[in-house]
């Protein structure tokens, strides 16, 4: 098959996956075939690619991956051949560690991510365990359904996190494929959505989907935030947040990894007053059935740029930019 690779830690600007012929993957016990149709485009993948994580090389990126069933390995019985499904972020996990029993399989001990444990969506087909596909409601085209799969499902699990309440004010520091989907499930609980982001073009995107007020990250906004979520990959927003948080409030880190440091924090400034920082780690499958539902029900509309498969580079150097408007998306077939 065909597959965009990475075989070693570069800077996105010098193109640093390359079209292969891949070896097809075979789906082994309760596994499916998938053949992909899209497959968004994440921060995550940078950070593979830019060596802030480690992946195994060579791998293939993607775990945002709209695909139809065509192969099944021995005892897969949940979908049938043609079925549309969906993987996301979250392959497997062990089932039987403290963190899972609880039902918190994202902290998982030996947790495994799609398209960085195990290949991912930037190719014409991918396997999953079928416990770990998900059906996609109807009312969403591959295109707009990928999105809905990390940028959609862990920014459902920050909104959650952050403890929002209905009517409150939420901030949003960085409006990218995550915020514009978040913006949408906040404004349909009721509450009044600030936010910051130095792109004109996103503040613009978030006036159009409901922001209150749209301005720049040390900018004041005309009230405190009860909750902010910081999907920036920069430390300084961490104080710049923290700074506009109402007193009890909580700022949740959406990024897996900061690509600079956190500036040093003013222990009166920007965290007394029962302030609270909270990071947010992977999914649960939970996550993203729960916001796939919610998401057909408000019915979430998904900004999408799209790009064709070997057209991965760029996508994720406009990413790296911040050029992208809403979400991008990898088309892999029709
Ligand atoms: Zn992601
Ligand atoms: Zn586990």
């Amino acid at each position: 098959m065909k597959a965009m690779v990475l075989r070693e830690i570069s800077p996105i600007e010098q193109g640093s996956l390359k079209m292969e012929d891949f070896p097809d993957p075979v789906p082994g016990s309760g596994e499916i075939l998938v053949k992909v149709s899209t497959c968004g485009v994440c921060h995550t993948e940078l950070d593979e690619i830019e060596g802030r994580l480690q992946p195994e090389f060579p791998i293939v990126l993607g775990h945002q991956v709209i695909g139809r069933v065509v192969g099944l390995g021995p005892e897969a019985k949940r979908f049938g051949s043609g079925n549309r499904v969906g993987i996301a972020w979250i392959y497997s996990a062990c089932g039987t560690c403290d963190f899972c029993q609880r039902g918190d399989e994202n902290l998982c001990s030996d947790f495994k991510g799609t398209g960085y444990h195990a290949h991912g969506g930037y190719a014409q087909y991918a396997v999953i365990h079928e416990n770990y596909a998900y059906s996609i409601p109807e009312r969403f085209s591959d295109a707009q359904a990928a999105p809905l799969l990390c940028a959609g499902a862990i920014g459902y699990r920050d909104l959650m996190l952050s403890g929002i309440k209905k009517g409150q004010i939420l901030g949003l520091f960085g409006f990218g494929a995550s915020a514009h989907i978040v913006i949408q499930v906040a404004k349909y609980w009721g509450c009044e959505v600030f936010v910051f982001t130095r792109s004109g073009a996103h503040r613009e995107l978030a006036k159009k989907l409901g922001a209150c007020w749209a301005g720049g990250p040390e900018d004041q906004p005309p009230k405190k935030l009860h909750c902010a979520i910081d999907f920036t990959p920069v430390g300084e927003t961490v104080p710049n947040a923290l700074r506009v948080l109402e007193k009890g409030g909580r700022l949740v880190l959406a990024v897996i990894r900061k690509r600079n440091p956190i500036p040093p924090l003013d222990y009166a400034r920007h965290l007394w007053n029962e302030k609270e920082i909270k990071s947010v780690a992977n999914i649960t499958r939970r996550d993203a059935r729960d916001f796939l539902s919610l998401a057909a029900e408000i019915p979430i509309i998904p900004e999408v740029q799209e790009f064709k498969l070997e057209e991965a580079n760029q996508a994720l150097l406009l990413l790296k930019q911040g050029k992208i408007q809403g979400s991008g998306v990898l088309r892999v077939a029709d």
